[in-house]
């Protein structure tokens, strides 16, 4: 495209920027301005904003370039990474994506520009899929319930801790938490992390040196160890059951194909992740982790956890499960602060134990078996020392001599990479991509000549006696062709961002363009091991630390930390950082942290898991923080205030004026300011957080940044400080010594996905990201403009203006007409969108955030669907059709609902095709009105049998 045939363009070229943005063409924004009586941009942003806040300096980034220019840069960076071949293991394992879900999950946007499934309506393909990643985690754990992921193994393990420390109620307050001394090093980092917040004693501890002299509330073992070692558990779980403790157990989903089950031999819950299964190393992230509990804990589970119910026809459905579990609900009384979590790599998962099925995974595991026992054979006919006898896929070895950095040393040179224990041990962990010439070439390391196979293989003692993946998912799906459809079938039912527009407030569904998403499967990223050595590694890290600066110049802060692998986790960082800097300056007892009533759920729920109390702030009449509630807490908490956690701007859709003088009382009283930044779409390029009074933000990169919400997570949620907070930043390696150490497993959190972002740095420049703040801004007020004489608009600040989305208020309409918000968000399937966010942050209302890629034509498809809408309602008021039987309590209209019997008071076509829906291009939501209370009181959270499906037709 060329600036030539844009002739209606009033921008000088149409670089990336241009297709970002859906707005772009002149008379279109003059349309929009002069519907809010401005005159340009910068006119509407600068009545929007605070004078105080408001900056038209340019951000100091290069200009925005091409797609194809980025690529070049990105592949120059990738270049300089060396992937070698990874014999690391240590929770991080070479794998195989099979081609068909590679193209048509992880590339595929009908699977990656999905949204969390709160709407299960249009959610049933991925329900599904999350139904088979459940499935496939507690049939080869042995338990009865597994969630729908966790955000890596080391939270997960973490999570555990807390779930064992407040469901055994028999433990003494000061009873210490074990973690057996063969953990994976990144697992203990980051449960001593969380521990330390929460004032949790933690005790490593051998468990060959016999019982623990302390009482003990809980523990962790690691199945097969950290050495490779496969111990026999049932002895370790008896013991602890002996003492009352819940056991915990961090298990290998390949190895479990072979080995006895957790729940079978007694423990009481699994973590572990599911990265081998078929999802790339990546650096260290995105995976799925797990979490998988017994019968009686399920409702302890923290995270997503998605069931079973049925529909307004009785036909089988799916939905989150046990939804008030939510930490939008719990708030300070949530027991953990996951929100995104990893859906697209559980899909990814699930869909590999789907494909392969149990013989085609038990098949794996035992080439895995027999080439680690290859390596070991070898390793003894060369003189070296076997370890650990029992071992599924890692050999520790102590070696002839004690020369252990040579061999590593010379292996690397060679192209391997092999873990150094100490002077005399290494450790090889082989894997599914293992091949022969790699076994001659660690026989080659390790002084042998040939690679010796052992006879028999070496049978594993603790094997398997339990089946698993019995149900027809896992057997019906296994050539390429029924998988293909499988995933086609599954990926029509659901409504994403490839279908229309997804006006989702506070969740910025925005373009995930194509060439940001290009470089995820390069395998110069995806092929990276996360503890490679630093040589091999200068590309990616070079790439994440220029985002990190990028990050810092946009937000004003002077450091920023892209570890924590969702915006939660940004929050317990940021968090863990000013209480750091608290104790530094003598100040251990400041522990209180304000928070608007209006803030997100994981504010408090951060706060609480950081050893901070939440004291909760009123809003005034307009929607602001209560200045002088304020004020009275500030008093009252003079010598205890650690922080107040504000969301900017707030979550109620305004630019609060306030914000520096909030910001100016609250230092004054000796506290921090920590401002969720995820709301960040409505500032980059516009203001700075760091630079309008706040010491510390996470962003969510899969909100502003353009990482692809995937369903439910992958999600990144950098943490920026100003520089007093930078030295109480997460470690940077495993090794750093930090106040805060590891927030999650790997030093750069979810690497593989930053490509995403810094390439929509890259390609916007500072004017593009700009612009892209102020359509974002136009579009909302356009879109509150336009439907406030349908529906009120809750709250607006200076000028009637909102900021980057609005709150349509519905409860004076549901109390004149019975309509709900519930029955709206329905009904809004039929005419092909998605709901807006529902009854957050007040409940009863709509929140609406059309972002800045949404052109006009979809804007007004949407307030034209709305204002339809309205009308319906308004012939429910009128009395035209009864409350109970009118298209929008009976909304979604199914295809199948119009063939049975037709009673309702409106026609076929008003159910399904009305105003404004193309019938050529109609989205069918595959399932009615799902049955919420249904599910909850009928817990299921497997898979339903083919024979129940059957039945179901
Ligand atoms: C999305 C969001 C969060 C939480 O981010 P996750 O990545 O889901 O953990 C926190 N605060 C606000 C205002 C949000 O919109």
């Amino acid at each position: 495209m060329t600036a030539e045939s844009l002739p209606t363009s009033g921008f000088a070229a149409a670089g990336f920027s241009d297709r970002h943005i859906g707005v772009t063409t002149q008379p279109h924004v003059h349309h929009m301005l002069s519907t809010l009586g401005f005159g340009s941009l910068e006119e509407l942003t600068t009545a929007a904003l605070p004078e105080s806040i408001y900056t038209t300096e340019p951000l100091s980034l290069a200009a925005g370039v091409s797609e194809e220019a980025m690529l070049a840069e990105l592949r120059e960076l990738a270049a300089k990474n060396t992937v070698n071949r990874s014999f690391l293991g240590q929770g991080y394992y070479g794998t195989f994506t099979p081609g068909v879900i590679a193209r048509n999950v992880l590339e595929s946007p009908a699977w990656y520009t999905a949204y969390t499934p709160y709407q299960p309506e249009i959610s049933q393909g991925r329900l599904e899929a999350l139904l088979n990643f459940q499935t496939t985690v507690a049939d080869l754990t042995g338990m009865v319930t597994a969630n729908a992921s966790m955000l890596d193994e080391g939270t997960a393990a973490a999570e555990a801790m807390a779930l064992m420390r407040r469901s055994n109620r028999s433990a003494s307050a000061d009873a210490v938490f074990l973690v057996d001394a063969d953990v994976f090093p990144q697992t203990l980092a980051v449960v001593t992390t969380r521990a330390r917040a929460m004032g949790i004693p933690v005790l490593v501890h051998d468990f060959d040196a016999g019982a623990p002299g302390q009482e003990y509330f809980g523990v962790l073992l690691q199945y097969p160890g950290d050495s490779g070692r496969i111990r026999d558990l049932a002895p370790l779980i008896d013991a602890a059951h002996a003492a009352k403790a819940l056991v915990g157990v961090a298990a290998d989903l390949l190895a479990l194909t072979l080995l006895e089950a957790p729940g079978t031999l007694g423990a009481d819950l699994a973590v572990g992740t599911s990265q081998r299964f078929g999802v790339p190393m990546g650096f260290g992230g995105p995976h799925a982790g797990y979490m998988a509990v017994r019968k009686g804990l399920e409702r302890a589970l923290p995270g997503r956890l998605v069931g079973v119910s049925k529909d307004a026809d009785g036909h089988i459905a799916y939905r989150l499960a046990l939804q008030t579990r939510e930490q939008h609900i719990r708030r300070e009384k949530a027991t953990s602060n996951i929100c995104t979590a990893q859906v697209l790599l559980a899909v990814m998962a699930g869909m590999y134990a789907v494909y392969h099925g149990p013989a085609g995974l038990l098949a794996i595991a035992e080439r895995v078996h027999a080439d680690a026992a290859a390596v070991a054979a070898t390793a003894a006919a060369a003189g070296h020392t076997v370890v650990h006898a029992d071992f599924f896929d890692t050999v520790r070895i102590r070696l002839a001599g004690a020369n252990a950095d040579q061999i590593v040393a010379a292996a690397h040179a060679g192209g391997y990479l092999l873990r150094r224990i100490d002077d005399a041990h290494i450790q090889i962990a082989v894997d599914e991509t293992t091949t022969a010439a790699d076994l001659a070439a660690l026989a080659g390391f390790l002084g042998a000549a040939t690679v010796t196979v052992p006879t028999g293989a070496g049978a594993i003692a603790a094997a398997r006696t339990t089946g698993y993946l019995d149900n027809g998912v896992f057997h019906a799906h296994n050539s390429e062709t029924q998988m293909l459809r499988y995933l086609r079938k599954l990926s029509d039912a659901d409504y994403a961002l490839d279908r229309g527009m997804i006006p989702l407030g506070s969740c910025t569904m925005k373009l995930n363009a194509t060439a940001e998403m290009a470089a995820i499967t390069w395998p110069e990223f995806a092929g990276l091991h996360p503890y490679a050595p630093a040589e091999d590694t200068v590309g990616i890290v070079e790439m994440a630390t220029q985002l990190e600066a990028w990050l810092a110049e946009i937000t004003g802060y002077d450091a920023v930390s892209v570890q924590p692998n969702a915006g939660s986790q940004g929050e317990f960082a940021g968090l863990m950082a000013i209480r750091a800097y608290h104790v530094e300056n003598g100040n251990p007892d400041r522990d209180i942290v304000l928070i608007p009533t209006s803030a997100h759920g994981t504010n408090a729920a951060s706060a609480v898991m950081a050893g901070l109390k939440v004291v909760p702030v009123a809003t005034d009449g307009f929607g602001n923080v209560d200045i002088d509630d304020l004020k009275r807490l500030i008093t009252l908490h003079e010598d205890d205030l650690a922080a107040i956690m504000v969301t900017y701007p707030s979550t109620h859709g305004v630019f609060e004026t306030s914000i520096t003088t909030i910001c100016a009382m609250v230092h004054d009283a000796g506290g921090q300011v920590y401002v969720d930044g995820a709301n960040l779409n409505a500032l980059v390029g516009l203001a700075r957080p760091g630079k309008f009074g706040a010491d510390v933000s996470h962003l969510n990169l899969h909100k502003t940044f353009c990482i692809p919400h995937g369903g439910g997570g992958p999600g990144v949620g950098p943490v920026g400080v100003r520089a007093h907070l930078a030295p109480h930043l997460p470690a940077r390696s495993l090794g750093q010594h930090s106040s805060v150490g590891l927030v999650s497993s790997a030093p750069y959190g979810s690497a593989s996905i930053l490509p995403i972002s810094w390439a929509y740095i890259r390609m916007m420049g500072p004017d593009g990201l700009r612009r892209a703040t102020q359509t974002a801004i136009l579009s909302a007020n356009y879109i509150a403009r336009r439907l406030a004489g349908h529906y009120p608009v809750l709250y607006t600040g200076a000028h009637d203006l909102v900021a980057h989305e609005c709150i349509l208020d519905l409860r004076g309409i549901t109390a004149d007409s019975g309509v709900s918000v519930d029955d709206v968000a329905k009904r809004l399937i039929d005419y092909g969108f998605h709901a807006p966010t529902m009854s957050f942050p007040v409940a009863g209302t709509l929140m609406v955030e059309p972002t800045e890629s949404e052109d006009l034509a979809e804007v007004d498809r949407f307030v034209d669907a709305m204002v339809a809408i309205r009308r319906e309602i308004a012939a429910v008021q009128d009395g035209l059709w009864p409350a109970g039987d009118n298209p929008l309590v009976n909304a979604p209209h199914t295809a199948r609902s119009l063939v049975k019997d037709w009673t309702h008071p409106y026609s076929r076509e008003e159910a399904v095709f009305p105003a404004g829906v193309d019938p050529r291009a109609k989205y069918w939501p595959p399932v009615r009105r799902i049955d919420q209370a249904y599910g909850d009181r009928h817990l299921v959270c497997s898979c339903p049998s083919i024979e129940e499906l059957a039945a179901d037709l």
